[in-house]
C-alpha cells in the first residue's frame, strides 16, 4: 500500500491502474519521445552517454558528428591521442575524466569483446564509465531490450506521482518495472523524461497546464493558474502541450517553444 494523496490509502492494484493511466496519458502528450543522444549504432550511444554526465543532450549532439567521424570504431578510442580527443569533446566538460573513460572503454571492448558493444546488461556494466543508468539505454536503443532509465527526471516524476517511495535507483528500476508491461519499459522511459524536460521541472512543474492533473497526488507543487503554468512548459511541442492540457496555446510565450528541454 502507499498513499496517493494526503488521508488517502492507495491499494497496490489501484496504484498499479493509475501507473497505466499516467503511462497512457504520457503516450499522448508525447508522441515525440526517443533518445535524445543522437547515434547510428551501440558504440556511439555509449560514447555519447558518457558525454551526457553533467551536460545537455543538445551539446552532446554539437560535439557527436565530429567525433564518430574520427573514431568510428572501439580500437579508435582504444589509440586515441589523448590532447586530440580532449580537444573533441572539451564543451562537454569534465573533459579530462570523459577522455579516460572514453579511452579506457575502447580498450575494454577491443580486449574483451573484439571491439564490439555487448548486449547483455552484466557485460555492460563491467565496462569503464558504464553505469546502470547508461547500460539501461543502450540496451533499450541500441539491442531492443526492454529497459528501465532512472535519471533525475524519472526519479523525480515517479516519486511526484507516488509510484514508489524507493530511493536507490535500481530499487527504483524494479519497482516502476512492476507497475508496467516489460515491453513498454524503454518508451515509457524516454516519455517519463520528456515530461520532465518539458512539463514537470524540479523547480517549479507546470501543473496547471498538465495532462495528469487528475493522476498526480503532487498537483500544486508548482503552479495551478494557467497563464503562469502555461509560461514554464517548454520545447517545440510546447503549445501542443498547453492544448492537452486544455489551456489556450496563446498562453505559451515564443521563447518557450525555442527554449531548450533542459
Ligand atoms: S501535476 Fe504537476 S507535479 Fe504532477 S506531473 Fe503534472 S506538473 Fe508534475
Amino acid at each position: 500500500m502507499t498513499t496517493s494523496s494526503p488521508g488517502v490509502v492507495e491499494t497496490d492494484l489501484g496504484r498499479k491502474r493509475r501507473a497505466r493511466r499516467i503511462g497512457r496519458a504520457l503516450t499522448e502528450a508525447h508522441p515525440d519521445a526517443h533518445c535524445e543522444l543522437d547515434h547510428g549504432n551501440a558504440l556511439e550511444l555509449a560514447v555519447a552517454t558518457i558525454l551526457s554526465a553533467q551536460c545537455t543532450d543538445k551539446k552532446v549532439n554539437e560535439v557527436t558528428p565530429k567525433l564518430f567521424a574520427r573514431y568510428p570504431g572501439a580500437a579508435d578510442y582504444a589509440g586515441a591521442d589523448r590532447a586530440e580527443l580532449e580537444e573533441l569533446i572539451r564543451p562537454t566538460g569534465f573533459y579530462r575524466n570523459k577522455t579516460n573513460s572514453l579511452i579506457r572503454l575502447g580498450q575494454a571492448l577491443v580486449e574483451r569483446y573484439d571491439g564490439e558493444v555487448p548486449g547483455r546488461l552484466e557485460d555492460l556494466v563491467t565496462l569503464p564509465g558504464m553505469g546502470r543508468k547508461t547500460a539501461n539505454v543502450i540496451l533499450g536503443n541500441a539491442f531492443g531490450v526492454p529497459g528501465i532509465t532512472v535519471d533525475t527526471h524519472f526519479q523525480r516524476l515517479v516519486h511526484r506521482w507516488g509510484l514508489t517511495e524507493e530511493t536507490d535507483p535500481v530499487k527504483i528500476e524494479h519497482a516502476i518495472g512492476a507497475l508496467y508491461d516489460k515491453r513498454d519499459w524503454t518508451m515509457l522511459s524516454h516519455r517519463v523524461i520528456f515530461h520532465g524536460r518539458r512539463v514537470c521541472h524540479a523547480r517549479k512543474p507546470a501543473c496547471g497546464a498538465c495532462t495528469l492533473t487528475r493522476l498526480c497526488p503532487s498537483y500544486g507543487a508548482g503552479p495551478t493558474e494557467p497563464a503562469a503554468a502555461a509560461k514554464l512548459l517548454k520545447g517545440p511541442r510546447a503549445r501542443e502541450l498547453a492544448v492537452a492540457a486544455g489551456v489556450d496555446p496563446e498562453l505559451v510565450p515564443v521563447q518557450a517553444v525555442a527554449a531548450e528541454a533542459p
